[in-house]
């Protein structure tokens, strides 16, 4: 996986952001301090963030998903975009990176605007379904293990309103997806995933070459 957009040559990568990265100071240091981690390649790109809020601003979202969340950093990004009574609902199983999340979540104000669900994301997300909150959703970021993207995105999909966005980290895999020889489950979920949306007729799709390949779906 790759935190940075890896389709750029590094002196273009570095031009990118010298003109267009617009990162808070909060934002900086939970960046730097989730680099010293074994895990830090799962941290999106900082101008993977900000374009994510962009989308989230351009939606006019208030309330959003997101499967995965590591230490924060998308969720930050996102909460800060939102409206004050905005709401992200959170999903990841692990308590002791998103004990990092919710400090910087506090530190930046945000932590009010974010539902940390400490639980398998089926689970959490079949429980919004049995809640009634299909047809709710403004926008939702799937980023966690890739065998269960499908399962996530169809979730995600029926917890969409009509003109929603899923947007899904990976979908390049750093490449690992154009290359015959990568045959691990990793690469063949993410391959398997790619394929199926092209020809999904519920959706306007477009496979954004940011960060590690960010793909967009829309739901019609
Ligand atoms: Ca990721």
């Amino acid at each position: 996986m790759s935190n940075r957009t890896f389709t750029l040559a590094d002196s273009l990568y570095q031009y990118v952001l010298s003109v267009s990265l617009r990162e808070s100071d909060v934002l900086r240091r939970l960046r730097q301090e989730t680099a010293t981690l074994p895990m830090a390649g799962m941290q999106i790109a900082p101008e993977q963030g900000q374009f994510m809020a962009l989308l989230v601003r351009l939606l006019g979202a208030r309330r959003t998903i997101e499967v995965g969340v590591f230490t924060g950093y998308s969720a930050l990004a996102v909460a800060a975009a939102l409206p004050d009574d905005g709401r992200i609902v959170a999903c990841d199983v692990s308590a002791e990176w998103t004990a990092t999340a919710r400090r910087y979540w506090r530190e930046a104000g945000v932590d009010h605007k974010i539902d940390l669900r400490l639980a398998p994301a089926l689970e959490t997300l079949d429980r919004l379904l049995e809640e009634g909150a299909a047809g709710s959703f403004d926008f939702a970021f799937i980023d966690a293990d890739k065998t269960g993207y499908h399962e996530y995105y169809e979730r995600c999909l029926t917890l969409l309103r009509r003109g929603g966005l899923i947007a899904v980290d990976n979908v390049l895999w750093d490449g690992r997806v154009a290359d015959p020889d990568a045959r691990d489950a990793d690469t063949e979920a993410i391959r398997a995933f790619n394929r199926a949306l092209s020809g999904d007729e519920r959706i306007d799709l477009a496979l954004v070459p940011i960060g590690d390949g960010l793909t967009l779906a829309r739901k019609r």
